[in-house]
């Protein structure tokens, strides 16, 4: 796959996406490519080193812009997770079992657990939700 910086007429910059340089060439050749913005069917590559990028090796600015929002996303969750609740860490099954059976004082707590233990803890009517801040951490530490 082939990602192309195309460039109308009237200026109007665009990606276009082809299975080859040959099919661009023939979508070109057939009038099919046209600019999404004025429908012009004046439509040329930018010239710039970008224009042979393949999205193997790198995202479209789109994608990227999606995966930061992503990103700020969880840092906000994160944020509110260290304000209003405890990190228990390891502990969480444990903790949330405490908390379950009045053993510890109630509060909201995150930590990490197994699927098994979050299996577990929902078997005994515990609730434990989800969150895919790991992967958040993971990719920190990298
Ligand atoms: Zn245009």
């Amino acid at each position: 796959m082939l990602i192309y910086d195309l460039v109308c007429g009237r200026q109007h910059a665009f990606e276009g996406w082809f299975q080859s340089a040959e099919d661009y060439e023939a979508q070109l050749r057939q009038g099919l490519l046209r600019c999404p913005l004025c429908d012009s069917d004046e439509v040329g590559r930018v010239p710039s080193p970008s224009h042979l990028r393949t999205n193997t090796n790198k995202a479209s600015p789109a994608r990227e812009e999606a995966k930061a929002r992503q990103a700020q996303a969880l840092q906000q969750l994160r944020d509110y997770l260290q304000r209003h609740s405890e990190h228990v860490g390891e502990r969480f099954a444990e903790e949330a079992r405490r908390i379950h059976y009045g053993e510890a004082e109630a509060r909201n707590i995150h930590g990490t657990a197994s699927h098994a233990e979050v299996a577990e803890l929902h078997a005994e009517g515990i609730h434990a939700v989800p969150l895919p801040l790991s992967s958040l951490d993971k990719r920190k530490q990298h």
